[in-house]
């Protein structure tokens, strides 16, 4: 069997005494389009900086295509979730974009003709050619949306970890996102993207993983993304759902 693109064993992880995962283990194969699913709190965001290396783990360990992250962060493209951005910060969609190229420079180099290119072409393909000089916090949320995965596509990296791509973002945007996700899985790409829309799971990923703290199941979307799979994942929260009409 080939190595897993993501490897996750027994992990768990705490903020201070809160435990916010308990003995997660996955295994995520290249090529997967695949939702991350679970209510507030269940620790979704967690489980994309634990993979990154970018908080403290209590138990387990996690590999990249078999590697250590730290060797692999070229690979690997994080869009966090929005309200973890600092909207203000004065920066041109051109400046932003290009972000995604430092990983394959080293210190002393600068971006060059063909970087400029690289980002230009990311712009079109969201596009958002015409936004190049705009400042990003002057942008409508879908906008933004737009020049944030087109600086993960610059990156030109395998694996891709997004942390709620569609929230606040206009029709339009989440077709052309969708769109833009489901080619990249179709060439090999790997993509986790956390959601929390239940009514387009099916229409969105070929893949699903539930969890709630800990784990309730992760596999291809139409075998496991049943009504029974959704009520253990958002148990304390069945109320809303019931009223929403998701399940009854
Ligand atoms: P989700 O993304 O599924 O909404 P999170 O991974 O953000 O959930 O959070 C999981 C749990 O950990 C929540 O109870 C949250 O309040 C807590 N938590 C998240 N980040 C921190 C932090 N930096 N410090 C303390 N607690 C945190
Ligand atoms: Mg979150």
């Amino acid at each position: 069997m080939s190595t897993p693109v993501i490897s996750v064993k027994d992990l768990s992880v705490s903020y201070d005494r809160k435990r916010a995962l308990t003995n997660i283990f996955l295994e995520i194969e290249e090529g997967h389009l695949c939702g991350v699913i679970g209510p507030n709190g269940a620790g979704k965001s967690t489980l994309f900086k634990a993979i990154l290396g970018l908080i403290d783990i209590n138990t387990g360990s996690i590999r990249v295509e078999g590697k250590r992250i730290e060797d692999m962060r070229k690979s690997v493209v994080y869009v966090p979730q929005k309200d973890e951005v600092d909207w203000q910060f004065p920066a041109t969609v051109m400046d932003i974009v290009l972000q995604g190229r430092y990983p394959h420079k080293k210190v002393y180099q600068r971006l060059d003709k063909s970087d400029r290119e690289i980002a230009q072409n990311a712009l079109k393909d969201l596009g958002i050619p015409h936004l190049a000089n705009r400042q990003i916090g002057e942008l409508s949320g879908g906008q933004q949306q737009r020049v944030f995965l087109a600086r993960a596509l610059c990156q030109q990296a395998d694996i891709f970890l997004l942390d709620e791509p569609f929230v606040g973002v206009d029709v339009t945007t989440e077709e052309r996102i969708l769109e833009i996700l489901q080619q990249l899985a179709r060439n090999g790409k790997t993509l986790l993207v956390i959601h929390h829309d239940l009514s387009s799971v099916e229409s969105h990923f070929d893949q699903v993983i539930m969890i709630n703290q800990r784990l309730i199941v992760h596999g291809a979307v139409d075998t496991v993304f049943t009504k029974e799979n959704i009520e253990k994942t958002f148990r304390a929260q069945m109320p809303i759902l019931h009223k929403t009409g998701l399940i009854g």
